[in-house]
């Protein structure tokens, strides 16, 4: 069986080898010496001002919503993740949807202004499939009406925009570490600011406001992750250009394949290094779509429809059918991808698409 993703499994005696260490010490959570290096060998890996180690993406985003003290209305993406909107709404605002460039399938920022409200306090937008938002657009708007800038960046580890990690753009960006993404801690997050003071407060946020013992700064919420989780992502940060560079191969390899099949990939936002996270392809209808999956299906392969469905038809949001998204979501197929993953494994994919 060919999933569409598997999660990255370091060599079973490094972490191992940590386990032995968390015994000896018998610390296992509370921002533990092996959070702490993980911490400091990711800001190092991704040359990031701050960054926070959390228990997942999730926690992440809310964390965001919180410490920017947003509320209202929040102009966001209906192509991601359910957890992009689920967090708006699970933090009391409410998700205002605007339509997706259907070349990057991120959202349009040409389409940003006319959804802003008097209630409208911020973008929380997601770089779709590790592909960079038009961070320059969406920042001038954001600078035009005072609005704060949340992204979602949980499929971005390693994407640069600008020879930066893209984890520095907007006020806040949040990714995740969970077992699927292309690094992972099995569970984690991360939020990354250049402010001190809103990292200053994140930081407690993460851990229940407590600022010392016996005294709290704010209201705070359980956001951290164990010792356990750290030795995972340190494992696994040893291995992390490999990853990478094979992501790069596999994705150069299906796109040689498929250069005369009649699909669309996505097209990568200028001066950015896309990090290969997912291979999604667009067919022409949805028909031929399902078609596709179920021929793949039949001989145990399985891409996934991601992301579907466009998120404006959830049933705890009302919002107007947003044309551009609902349509890509329904003709869009994510190939398998991962580190594993072989060449006549790919060959054999294709062969199913291209006949
Ligand atoms: C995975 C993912 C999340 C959630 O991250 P978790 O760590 O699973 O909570 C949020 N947004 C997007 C776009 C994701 O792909």
């Amino acid at each position: 069986m060919i999933p569409v993703t598997k999660p990255f499994m370091p060599p079973r005696e490094e972490y191992e080898q940590y386990v032995q260490d968390i015994w000896e010490r018998e610390y296992l959570t509370n921002n533990g010496p092996l959070v702490h290096e993980l911490e400091a060998k990711l800001k190092g890996y991704l040359d990031v001002a701050n960054m926070l180690y959390l228990s997942n993406g999730t926690i992440a985003l809310q964390i965001a919503i919180k410490a920017l003290d947003l509320k209202g209305e929040i102009i966001t993406t209906p192509f991601s993740y359910v957890a992009t909107t689920s967090s708006i709404v699970w933090e009391g605002c409410e998700p205002v949807f605007v339509d997706i460039d259907p070349h990057t399938l991120n959202i349009d920022p040409a389409l940003i202004e006319e959804a802003i409200t008097e209630k409208t306090t911020g973008i929380l937008a997601t770089h779709v499939f590790g592909n960079p938002c038009d961070i320059e657009a969406i920042q001038a708007i954001a600078d035009r009406h005072d609005l704060k800038v949340i992204y979602d960046a949980a499929h971005c580890f390693g994407t640069t925009y600008k020879d930066r990690s893209v984890f520095e753009y907007g006020d806040i960006s949040t990714t995740s570490f969970h077992a699927t993404k292309l690094f992972h801690t099995v569970e984690g997050g991360a939020v990354f600011t250049k402010d001190e003071d809103l990292n200053y407060r994140m930081s407690r946020m993460r851990n229940f406001g407590h600022a010392g013992f016996g005294q709290y700064d704010g209201v705070g919420i359980n956001g951290k992750n164990s010792e356990f989780h750290a030795a995972m992502g340190l494992c696994n940060l040893t291995y992390i250009d490999e990853i990478l560079q094979n992501r790069k191969k596999q994705c150069l390899l299906y796109e040689e394949l498929l250069k005369d099949a009649p699909i669309k990939s996505i097209k990568i936002q200028e001066d950015s290094e896309w990090n290969f996270a997912y291979y999604p392809v667009i067919f022409g209808s949805e028909v031929v779509t399902l078609k596709v999956k179920e021929v793949l299906e039949q001989k145990d392969i399985h891409p996934r429809r991601y992301f579907y469905p466009s998120l404006d038809s959830l049933e705890y949001v009302k919002s107007e059918e947003i044309e551009i998204s609902k349509d890509i979501a329904e003709r869009i197929l994510c190939l398998p991808l991962y580190n594993s993953l072989g060449k006549n494994e790919q060959v054999l994919i294709i062969e199913d698409i291209i006949n």
